[in-house]
């Protein structure tokens, strides 16, 4: 039976996963895609908005150049920490269910061939972070194929009438690199004005874009409809229909429960935040324990990210350290 294991190999699973070993505890960890799955599904060239430093876990340092790391340094670097720590990890294999025993939990999991395996456990950590849960709009045409939920790069749509619904970083970002590469970009914004969480280096670019008509933004208005050839806008004035290619909905995600509420872990009726000692990680069920994104609210899913999530692994690891010398 394993001592412990971890669901989600993000950058707070593998912080969880490199405090065990510290402790002496050598968990397994699973993962449905690649090493640091969402990293990688990030923005091509992406560039983290905390330096280093602050995206460091175990403690082993994150060097660049830069004053702020790129996507593919944050690749290099967690892939550097799983093989200096000679984590155990199984990669493009996804969690399907968990089950409560007596004393301990039944992992299943799927292969990405279809196999299925069943992994007993003393103690399940749960990493699962939130970029696969996208918010959607909710509105007729949102399952077209000319729209996504994620951004990679610009170039596709040079030329292109692109709409993009949100006012966070990923909608301002995303507006810069496809204005540069030639698309004709309309953003379309629930505020009344962008989040204030926006890059303070970015928006004055973004406003000036703005400014000079060569991104034309639509402020406390939704996008109601979208169909091959335009999209429905409301604004506070007007109803119209844009002429449109493809739409980019980059209003945020949300974290997926399942596997918790399964295990009978509770939620904050007010919030939706998991029911969770914040001391220790752990659930109301014991032996149960959530790290990084997983554990932020409905309301605030972006007050967990890396830099303050990579520590709940250290919490977790003590605690159970304790906890198995306590029984000794
Ligand atoms: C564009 C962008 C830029 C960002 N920039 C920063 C920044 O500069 N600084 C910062 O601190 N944060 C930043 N963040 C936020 C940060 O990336 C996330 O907070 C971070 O990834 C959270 O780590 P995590 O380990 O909790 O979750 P994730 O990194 O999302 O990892 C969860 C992992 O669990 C896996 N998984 C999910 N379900 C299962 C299952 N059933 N079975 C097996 N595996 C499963 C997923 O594939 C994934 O690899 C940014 C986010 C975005 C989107």
């Amino acid at each position: 039976m394993e001592q412990a294991i971890i669901i989600g190999a993000g950058p707070c699973g593998l912080s969880a996963a490199v405090e065990l070993r510290k402790v002496g505890i050598e968990p397994l960890v699973i993962e449905k895609g690649a090493l640091v799955n969402s990293v990688f599904n990030y923005p091509t060239y992406m560039i983290f908005h905390s330096t280093p430093e602050l995206l460091e876990i175990g403690g082993f340092p994150f060097t660049t150049p830069h004053e702020k790391p790129t996507r593919l340094e944050a690749l290099n670097y967690y892939r550097m920490v799983a093989e200096r720590y000679q984590l155990r990890i199984h990669l493009y294999e996804t969690v399907t269910s968990i089950e409560r025993g007596d004393q301990m939990f039944r992992v299943l999991t799927k292969d990405r061939f279809g196999a299925k395996r069943a992994y007993g456990c003393a103690n399940v950590i749960i990493a699962t972070g939130y970029f696969d849960h996208p918010n959607r709009l909710g509105i007729p045409g949102e399952d077209l194929p000319k729209v996504f939920s994620f951004y990679k790069e610009a170039h596709p749509y040079a030329g292109m009438k692109v709409a993009i619904v949100g006012g966070n970083n990923s909608a301002v970002d995303a507006a810069l690199d496809l204005e540069r590469a030639g698309a004709e970009v309309t953003v379309i914004c629930r505020g009344e004005r962008l989040s204030d969480r926006v890059k303070a280096w970015t928006r004055p670019i973004f406003e000036s874009m703005e400014q000079k008509g060569r991104i034309t933004v639509y402020y406390s208005s939704r996008v109601t409809e979208i169909h091959d050839h335009f999209i429905a806008v409301e604004t506070p004035d007007d109803t119209f229909a844009l002429e449109n290619d493809f739409v980019f909905t980059l209003i945020g995600y949300r974290p997926d429960r399942t596997l918790l509420r399964s295990l009978g872990v509770g939620e904050d009726p007010e919030s939706g935040a998991p029911l969770y000692d914040e001391e220790t990680m752990e659930t109301n069920i014991p032996g149960v324990y959530i790290a990084g994104v997983v554990a932020a609210d409905n309301k605030q899913a972006n007050a967990i990210f890396i830099e303050n999530g990579r520590f709940h692994g250290r919490l977790i690891a003590e605690h159970i350290a304790g906890r198995d010398r306590r029984s000794r």
